[in-house]
């Protein structure tokens, strides 16, 4: 098997070449300014060795991958009765889409779409205020990075919930449906929030050890969550992780990958290793466009497809 950090730093020099880089995403404006030509690639293996290359070490916007710790903390908040409320299965539609929604009286297709991660943040806001409710969405994905630096960025926050028209669309409409509890605004509040999460591909690697290893944190010994769910939300980042780009990048790629419209991905290869890229530009289905071709050079040449045999 070849060297992982070889292969890290081989994969950052090729895409350092690359011309078409998609395009980051603006209807966030803070987003906006985000440089293209960023990328950053982290491996965070299960032993607690942690590989980098390129901008590893930079913080950026982890928008909705945050949507794996929301739905972990919902699920150990309540249980499966969350199930009542959101689906399980694929989308085929956009991250923001509202048609699906009236279509199938406001239950969301799966907690990974917007609708369905709004869903999940009012769960998360039952008996809070939402500043509580953050503060606690916050302190679980410092917990499992082991890392108490990770912070919001206030201005992406800001900067969304100015514009986030289509987010408003959907929280109403959900209301409108009975599968919202709280006002939309309040709701909202906890959702742009926790999409303003601010991480490195290294803290975002050591974030998602947790899915790697059976649900438990290796720096602490702990459960975070039970192997079952563990192994759950790794089906569910497989079938919905990259809206309707999900089925090309479970053949593409191979393994369970949550994307974010700030270009960051987090994959899992269960029982190896967790994987945090980063390249701004998106594609088509508002997926980083080289953070995927950059996951697909590198499940192929460790051979860590979970269909390899
Ligand atoms: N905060 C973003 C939105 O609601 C998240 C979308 C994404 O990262 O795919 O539009």
């Amino acid at each position: 098997m070849p060297g992982l950090q070889d292969v890290l730093d081989e994969i950052v020099a090729e895409m350092a070449t690359r011309q078409g880089r998609g395009e980051v995403a603006t209807y966030i404006p803070q987003l906006g300014k985000i440089d293209p030509a960023k990328f950053g690639i982290a491996v965070a293996l299960n032993d607690g060795e942690v590989m980098t290359s390129g901008d590893a070490e930079e913080p950026f916007s982890i928008q909705s991958i945050s949507k794996v710790f929301t739905l972990a903390l919902a699920l150990g908040r309540v249980g499966d009765v969350l199930w009542q409320r959101v689906g399980r299965e694929p989308s085929g539609t956009p991250f923001n889409s509202i048609v699906q929604l009236e279509i199938e009286h406001g239950i969301p297709r799966n907690p990974f779409i917007n609708a369905g991660a709004i869903v999940v943040s009012d769960i998360l806001l039952a008996g809070h205020q939402p500043r509580e409710a953050i503060g606690e969405i916050l302190s679980f994905v410092r917990s499992v990075a082991d890392d108490d630096s990770i912070v919001i960025d206030r201005d992406v926050a800001a900067s969304e919930r100015a514009t986030g028209y289509r987010n408003v669309a959907l929280a109403s409409y959900l209301k409108g449906f009975g599968n919202l509890n709280h006002e939309p605004d309040l709701t909202l509040g906890v959702y742009f929030h926790h999409c303003a999460i601010a991480m490195s591909c290294r803290q975002l690697a050591s974030a998602g050890r947790f899915l790697a290893n059976s649900g438990r944190s290796e720096s602490s010994g702990h459960t975070v969550v039970s192997s079952e769910r563990a192994r759950r939300i790794n089906a569910l980042m497989l079938t919905c992780g990259h809206y309707d780009g999900s089925g090309e990048f479970a053949f593409r790629v191979g393994i369970p990958g949550k994307s974010g419209v700030g270009g960051g991905i987090m994959a899992v290869v269960p029982g190896v290793a967790s994987i945090a890229v980063w390249s701004p530009g998106l594609n088509k289905n508002g997926n980083s466009m080289l953070g995927s071709l950059a996951l697909e050079q590198l499940t192929r040449r460790m051979n860590w497809s979970i269909f390899s045999s």
